[in-house]
């Protein structure tokens, strides 16, 4: 095993040069649909805190559906066990916005990493809290070390003016009484938590905690080892929706994705890898992305399998 993977991703860069195709950013608000679908960053996270990276891995970009592991993870240290009463751990096979299998199972969604799910869990973050998106926003620059990141407003307004979609999956799941905020508020909050600006580098330090087991960066812990597995249990299943059977196939991590572009991937005591290319496939996950983890796990060895 190298001491350092810096090799391993400067040839991943080349190679991801020669891809034939990079798939199309979001189209759902201008400000993800702009996106350059050739830009591509990737950055590894060693357990030290040690970060290195190739092409774009500076970059900020919206992180979108990534933030969702993060709010699982500070829900998880708040009220534990009790979140699994109001969202399952179940893949959907369904897309990341659908609703219908509330109905079916009564308003519980089948998982945290699907919006359904994602919005249970900021609802009870943020009634545990009181500021859902400030706890993650402090969380984020307390692991990366960089004060700098915030809420990109402009998006976060982009998503409330086409946030219908959104906005029916809460209120569907508050008249099963599985929403406790009033659903305008929860929305504000959820909508701030997606349009978090980081960078490749910002976001494999902060995932930090997945591979070392739940020990934050400054050794304090955020989740019990049993936990940790947990949360990368259902990051394997169920964090890029209806692919998670391919992720795993292809890339053997546990994962998470987002409509920016970024994709975040654990290697259990080793490093968190976090890379970035805004074009997407059919299923919301980055085409280049996925492409450029298939080959990390492939020449480094480094899956859970
Ligand atoms: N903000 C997006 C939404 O709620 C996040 C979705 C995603 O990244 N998959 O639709």
């Amino acid at each position: 095993m190298p001491s350092t993977l810096q090799p391993v991703l400067d040839r991943i860069a080349a190679e991801i040069e020669t891809l034939p195709g990079r798939g199309s950013p979001a189209d759902y608000i201008p400000a993800l649909a702009c996106a350059d679908p050739r830009r591509f960053g990737m950055a590894v996270a060693e357990l030290d805190g040690t970060v290195y990276g190739v092409g774009d891995w500076r970059h900020p970009f919206s992180s979108q559906s990534i933030t969702k592991v993060f709010t699982l993870a500070l829900d998880l240290s708040l009220e534990g066990d009790e979140l699994w009463e109001h969202v399952g751990r179940e893949p959907s096979g369904n897309p990341f916005n659908s609703l219908v299998q509330l109905e079916y199972e009564n308003g519980i969604p089948r998982n945290p990493f699907i919006n359904a799910g994602a919005l249970v869990v900021t609802d009870r973050l943020q009634t545990l809290t009181g500021d859902a998106s400030g706890a993650l926003l402090a969380f984020l620059r307390a692991e990366s070390g960089n004060d700098r990141l915030t809420f990109d407003e402009k998006v976060a307004a982009s998503e409330t003016a086409h946030g219908d979609r959104n906005a029916a999956l809460a209120h569907f799941m508050a008249s099963y009484g599985n929403i406790g905020n009033p659903v305008p508020a929860l929305l504000d909050q959820y909508f701030r938590q997606c349009s978090v600006e980081a960078s490749c580098a910002d976001l494999a330090l902060a995932a930090g905690f997945l591979a070392r087991h739940g020990i934050r960066a400054d050794g304090s812990t955020l989740l019990t080892r049993s936990r940790a597995k947990q949360v990368n249990a259902v990051m394997l299943t169920c964090g890029t929706y209806d692919a998670a059977g391919d992720f795993a196939h292809r890339v053997g991590l546990p994962g998470k994705s987002g409509v920016g572009g970024g994709i975040i991937a654990v290697v259990p005591g080793r490093c968190t890898v976090c890379v970035w290319s805004p074009g997407l496939d059919q299923r919301g996950n980055s085409v280049a992305g996925v492409a450029a983890l298939d080959r990390f796990t492939t020449l480094t060895g480094l899956s859970v399998f």
